[in-house]
């Protein structure tokens, strides 16, 4: 069996795991990255990329549906399009090629050694790796643990035949007539809001009483509202039991009672878990944070010499999050005292209109500070989102009473996930309203609401 020995191990090419990788390879570090199917990930081939491609795609459909039906504002008018979703599919994974193979040079650059295959953990510092030829043992100084996440089934209703996980959902050469989302989360609204907007009937089957249950209504009411203007049914505070294909209907049941929803295909979207089970992790008996593993702020797990970053640590599981992760940790190896010292990690959920969320929320920063307060400012206010026909939403600013200190930005709009960075920036830098007020902000943008909702605050709004 053939012997390799490294400095750094990373497990796992998605996207904590290829800048872990890039950055001690960057460092001089001697690296080797394992990675069992393509680098880049769920990110980058069945996740953040595929989806924002398709949620694309379906708009550009929406508005010449809307043109076609004569309910165009603008006076635009087209014939009925049509869709060849398999070419679709080739201009997508057109994409995602030129990503992942970037992502494969960028670690040849970083003179990081890339093998293909199925690692598992034999202990520490050793690692067997199934290849395509013959098994490899490589041993290593440090190893770092990036193997991700996998959607998440149900008892009733596991992936396979008509019940799709998101990897199916976004691989589709057919549009589905009907189609049922279970779970009203990120995933199922990205994916189920395209669909719809494609022309299929999407019906939101989600447990809790309301979707996205981690935001305050405010910011999900406007998602709603589109959401059922596209045709959307929503199905809330009910669990999905059963899809019988041949009839094409999936059960939902309300307490005792269980009514069918009209369902060619069934996408499962309730959350996504660790990849630990039978990848050696676990003889590994490391401290574990419910099902994912425990880290420090230099995401060393309980285990000298062990590192573990990105979703198989946990929420929230974001692609940045594990850049973020991986970065810190090849810092660290590399003999610098790097540590999680983020003040916010920026989330944008792409439902239509998007959602952004950075620092806290008021409940919770109102029950950290009780003298906090939010302003807010309407999109329906600001020229630019009038001239892009989407006057829905707004941007809320929460922040502390006693010396304007911005605890967190929210916004709910059509393309104000663009606005993300800027509101990042001024929580990491510990900006307060008068920063933001006093920032001579582009017209038109949308970015002018932020900086409106930072004027309301001091009592000094201007365009309302
Ligand atoms: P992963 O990207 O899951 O990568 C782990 C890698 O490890 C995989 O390539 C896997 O093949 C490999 N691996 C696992 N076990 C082994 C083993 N034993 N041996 C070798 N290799 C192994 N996040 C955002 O920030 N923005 C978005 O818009 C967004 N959209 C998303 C849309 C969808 C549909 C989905 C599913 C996810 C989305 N995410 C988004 C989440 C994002 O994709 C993840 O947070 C991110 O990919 C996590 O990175 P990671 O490196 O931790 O794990
Ligand atoms: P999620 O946690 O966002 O949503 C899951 C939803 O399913 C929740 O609303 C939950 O209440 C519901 N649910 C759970 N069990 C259920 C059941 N039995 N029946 C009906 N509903 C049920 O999970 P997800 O949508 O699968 O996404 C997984 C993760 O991927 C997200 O948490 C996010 O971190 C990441 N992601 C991010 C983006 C982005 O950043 N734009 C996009 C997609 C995914």
């Amino acid at each position: 069996m053939n012997t390799l020995n490294c400095k750094v191990l990373v497990i796992g090419g998605g996207p904590g795991g290829y800048v872990c990788a890039v950055r001690a390879g960057q460092a001089g570090l001697d690296t080797i990255v394992v990675e069992k199917a393509r680098v880049g990930g769920t990110c980058l081939n069945v996740g953040c990329i595929p989806s924002k491609a398709l949620i694309h795609v379906a708009e550009k459909h929406h508005v010449l549906t809307e043109a076609a039906r004569g309910d165009s504002a603008l006076g635009l008018s087209a014939s009925a399009p049509g869709i060849d979703l398999s070419r679709t599919q080739v201009w997508k994974d057109g994409i995602v090629e030129g990503l992942t193979s970037g992502v494969a040079g960028l670690l040849r650059k970083a003179g990081v050694r890339q093998i293909e295959g199925t690692a598992t953990i034999v202990d520490g510092k050793t690692v067997r790796v199934e290849t395509d030829a013959e098994p490899v043992t490589i041993r290593c100084e440090a190893l770092v643990l990036a193997t991700g996440s996998v959607p998440a089934d149900l008892p009733g209703l596991p992936f396979g035949g008509a019940v799709l996980s998101s990897t199916d959902a976004l691989g589709l050469t057919e549009r589905p007539e009907t189609l049922a989302i279970v779970g009203g989360g990120y995933i199922g609204l990205e994916i189920g809001g395209a669909y719809a907007k494609l022309g299929t009937k999407v019906t939101v089957v989600e447990a809790a009483e309301t979707i996205l249950p981690q935001y305050d209504t405010a910011l999900t009411k406007p998602v709603m509202a589109r959401m059922k203007a596209l045709g959307v049914a929503f199905e809330l505070g009910v669990q999905a039991k059963a899809h019988d294909a041949e009839k094409a209907v999936l059960t939902v049941a309300r307490g005792d009672e269980e009514t069918g929803i009209a369902a060619e295909k069934v996408m499962v979207a309730v959350g996504r878990r660790p990849v630990i089970e039978g990848t050696g992790i676990e003889s590994l008996s490391l401290d574990m944070e419910g099902r994912f593993i425990r880290i420090d702020t230099q995401c060393q797990t309980s285990m000298r010499g062990v590192y573990a970053i990105g979703d198989v640590t946990g929420d929230p599981m974001l692609a940045h999050r594990a850049f973020a992760q991986g970065e810190i940790v090849a810092k660290h190896l590399a003999g610098d005292s790097a540590h999680w010292d983020k003040r916010c990690i920026p989330a944008v959920c792409y439902t239509d209109p998007e959602i952004v969320t950075v620092g806290l929320l008021p409940d919770a920063a109102r029950a950290a500070q009780e003298t906090t307060a939010t302003a807010v400012f309407p999109l329906q206010a600001n020229g630019r989102a009038l001239t892009l026909e989407r006057k829905d939403g707004f941007v809320r600013v929460v922040y502390d009473k006693q010396n304007e200190l911005v605890l967190g930005i929210q916004a709910v709009g059509a393309g104000c996930a663009e606005m993300a960075g800027e509101f990042a920036l001024a929580i990491e830098m510990c900006a307060t309203l008068t920063d933001i007020a006093d920032t001579i902000h582009a017209h038109p943008t949308l970015g002018e609401t932020l900086q409106e909702a930072a004027l309301s605050g001091r009592g000094l709004a201007l365009h309302i």
